[in-house]
């Protein structure tokens, strides 16, 4: 390097603000920077020369395009004649393109050779070069510069078959080729903090082949001493920022192209992406359905006009719906037509007849999104679990405007249909457990033969009831004993199949005679109670009044025409903290007065004895 040009180099340039150096920029000992910036393109691309008297290097030469900016920057630091190497990464034309024009150079260095991996050489060997190729597969996977090495460190497949990256040990710098790339909106020479992450989020979503075969190359570069790293694209990145960098790509899925046919919006291919892989972490962590739920809804609001998602399965011939009004837990319902005859037809004959397996219809088929205005066009998206050869359910999306679909997005909606399909089955299945528990709830506290609550339900319903009254929430507590008279009687006469039916019609009248906040219970046999909530005796008195009166209204067919029957009423009010057995026996002592004094009446018990 010769002294001269050293001074007409940028001596001291910030990495902070250089947005478009017009110069070149030393990046670390002895390695400059001698890119050149487009204005407005996000594909930047850069050229880095290792200084080193006559053996120097160029790593990752560059275009047609940008080569006299390039050659520029170079002749300020040193003749280009000393630049023994010419790296090339990989063999894009943004790499190698200028090799034929280097090639033809007069001043080039007598020695000049071509450095890279067979597979790229293989490839570089059209441009019919002069100088000779290196393998550096052959070469140790190194090059000594005479006594600076440059390792070089293979990457297959990032994102070329042959691709390789390059490590300075002198400085601990890395040049990484399209890894560690990024796109940049305003180019920031170098990353500044962890926004530069987007950038190379971006990059490598849209360019690395698989999560895989970025894992593999990111643990390599991994054991390397590295303190910088320069990529071909993007902003080079400072030690500080490294770990970070190793960290966050570890984590990102790659080979978004496998989707794409004509989309070259990297940007909605990334929502896409991040659409899909959101659900599906979703999907297999979540055990809540309202969340997968709301992550779909969230994520596909960027991309779709969606203003409702609903849920429509089957199970045992049964239509259940899942929507935002029972906050996505099933409820049983009447499949909207157009949905009932799509439900559970074979996914082939589905494909077929539809031509695609996403449907968009105008309006929309469910009743609930067809009286909003706002919704203009529904999306069906239909649902499957693995190995069913059925469509088991379908999603709607409601959307606000109407929408053509591209075919990224019909691929990734598609994708949606079997994760989706399972959780939707996994939530049915809980939905239908659900409602067994619930049945067998039912039979655990309400009598089978009569409706009423049953004494097991009566004991916890009240001991709450009780806690109320005592603590002066509710204005009192009444209970109503009832026993129907001369019961035995008509059993004997008409068989225990008719006493069923009077008993299932006195209850029937108990039952349309209370509020639902009332107790009614079938204590047993032909004896029931009643407690009721409120402390007002007249009130309640005419409660009981009337269900003895509708209970001799009662006619009976069959046999029993004409047949009248009667019951008994003991009525207490009950007194603050009065315990639950003493307040049932002053209601059942009155109850024997009421049968002592002649039945079908009402008796009040006697009042507690003030304490
Ligand atoms: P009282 O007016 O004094 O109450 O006379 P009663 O005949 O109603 O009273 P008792 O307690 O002697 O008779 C009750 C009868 O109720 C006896 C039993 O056979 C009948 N019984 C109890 N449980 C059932 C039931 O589930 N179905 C039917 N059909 N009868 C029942
Ligand atoms: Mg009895
Ligand atoms: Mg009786």
């Amino acid at each position: 390097m010769t002294s001269s040009a050293v001074n007409t180099a940028h001596p001291n340039p910030d990495p902070l603000t250089l947005e478009a150096p017009d110069h070149p920029v030393l990046i670390a000992e002895s390695i400059w920077w001698v890119g050149s910036l487009m204005g407005d393109d996000s594909f930047q691309c850069h050229v880095y020369l290792i200084v080193h008297g006559d053996n120097s290097v160029l790593i990752d030469p560059g275009s047609v395009l940008l080569f006299p900016i390039v050659l520029e920057k170079i002749q300020k630091i040193i003749p280009f004649n000393q630049i023994r190497y010419f790296v090339c990464q990989h063999q894009d034309p943004d790499i190698a393109g200028v090799l034929p024009i280097i090639d033809l150079r007069p001043d080039r260095h007598p020695q000049a050779t071509v450095v890279s991996h067979w597979r790229i050489n293989a490839l570089l060997k059209h441009y019919a070069l002069r100088m000779p190729m290196l393998c550096v597969e052959e070469n140790g996977w190194q090059l000594d510069l005479n006594g600076r090495i440059l390792k070089c460190i293979f990457t297959p497949y990032l994102h070329s078959p042959g691709a390789f990256c390059t490590f300075d040990e002198a400085t601990g710098t890395l040049f990484s080729s399209d890894l560690f790339g990024g796109f940049t909106e305003t180019l920031h020479l170098f990353a500044q903090d962890e926004r530069v992450m987007e950038g190379i989020r971006f990059f490598h979503e849209h360019y690395m082949p698989s999560r895989e075969i970025l894992l593999h190359g990111l643990f390599k570069l991994e054991s390397l001493p590295l303190r910088l790293i320069a990529p071909q694209h993007g902003s080079i990145i400072p030690e500080r920022l490294i770990p970070f960098v190793f960290t966050r790509l570890k984590e990102i899925d790659c080979g978004l192209y496998l989707m794409t046919h004509s989309c070259s919006n990297v940007q909605r291919l990334v929502m896409l992406n991040d659409l899909l892989r959101k659900s599906m972490e979703r999907m297999v962590m979540s055990r809540d359905f309202s969340e997968v739920v709301s992550t779909l809804m969230h994520s596909a609001i960027p991309l779709l006009p969606v203003k409702t998602l609903r849920f429509h399965g089957l199970f045992n011939d049964q239509y259940i719906r899942f929507g935002p009004e029972t906050h996505y837990r099933g409820a049983v319902a009447q499949p909207p037509a157009a949905l009932r005859d799509r439900l559970g037809t074979p996914l082939e004959a589905w494909r077929q007849a539809e031509g695609s397996m996403l449907l968009l219809v105008p309006g929309s088929p469910c009743t609930e999104d067809a009286m909003d205005p706002e919704v203009v066009q529904t999306l069906i998206l239909p649902l499957f679990a693995p190995g069913r050869l059925n469509v088991d359910g379908v999603a709607t999306l409601a959307l606000t405007e109407e929408i053509t679909l591209d075919p990224e997005t019909r691929a990734v909606l598609e994708q949606l249909g079997l994760p989706l399909g399972v959780a939707l089955e996994r939530e049915i299945i809980f939905h239908s457990l659900n409602k067994e528990r619930e049945k067998f709830y039912q039979i655990s506290t309400r009598d089978q033969l009569t409706g009423l609550y049953t004494r097991f339900y009566m004991r916890d319903a009240v001991a709450r009831l009780c806690d109320l009254h005592d603590r002066g929430h509710q204005t009192g507590l009444a209970l109503a004993a009832f026993d129907i008279d001369h019961f035995k009687r008509v059993n004997d006469t008409y068989g225990h199949p008719e006493g069923d039916v009077v008993l299932k019609k006195v209850a029937g009248v108990l039952l349309e005679s209370v509020r639902v906040e009332d107790v009614p219970v079938r204590m047993g046999g032909e004896e029931f109670v009643i407690f009721l909530i409120g402390g007002d005796p007249k009130g309640v008195t005419g409660i009981t009044e009337r269900i003895l009166e509708k209970v001799r209204a009662l006619t009976f067919t069959g046999a029993m025409t004409g047949e009248k029957v009667t019951i008994s009423c003991g009525l207490a009010f009950r007194g603050q903290r009065e315990p639950l057995d003493t307040f049932m026996q002053r209601a059942d002592m009155a109850l024997y007065t009421a049968k002592r004094n002649g039945r079908n009446r009402v008796c009040l018990a006697e009042e507690l004895p003030p304490n």
